[in-house]
């Protein structure tokens, strides 16, 4: 299992403000290297399935309404130990707990609708990754 690279989408909330560049720049001013990204509006199903660990909680529906509202950034980011250094980067699910400079201190209206998210695992990145991206779309 390879511990170089995660997974992150720029949720809906951050397309719609436009916070994508300036989101994008911290990524590449953190070290990161972008192996894939585009822009995809997830489906319910996809939805449902991509955040199925969380289908008990009483946010699920709010969720994955949120999460299909619109489009998504969706990328693949390349760093030596990405997933922790990744969540460091982004900060806690509730901005109001995240670390100043974060960019969900940054850009994250709630904890609902949080700016981004980061896998937490290095299966959860290699999964999360082949989900939305295909061999030819990862450089
Ligand atoms: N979420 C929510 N309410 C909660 C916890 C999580 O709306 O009480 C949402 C939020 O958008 C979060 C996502 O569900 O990013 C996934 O939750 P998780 O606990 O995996 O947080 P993350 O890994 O994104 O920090
Ligand atoms: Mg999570």
């Amino acid at each position: 299992m390879r511990t170089d690279r995660t997974f992150t989408m720029l949720k809906p909330d951050s397309v719609e403000k436009g916070n994508i560049g300036a989101i994008v720049d911290k990524i590449n001013a953190a070290g990161f290297r972008i192996v894939a990204m585009k822009l995809t509006q997830m489906t319910t199903q996809d939805a449902q399935e991509f955040y199925a660990v969380h289908s008990e909680r009483p946010f699920y529906g709010e969720l994955v309404s949120y999460m299909t509202r619109g489009p998504v950034v969706a990328a693949i980011l390349e760093k030596e130990n990405a997933v922790a250094d990744f969540r460091t980067l982004i900060g806690a699910t509730n901005p109001a707990d995240a670390a100043e400079g974060t960019i969900r201190k940054l850009y994250a209206a709630s904890m609902g609708e949080n700016a981004v998210h980061g896998s937490d695992s290095d299966e959860n990145a290699a999964i999360e990754g082949a989900f939305h991206f295909s061999g030819r779309e990862m450089f």
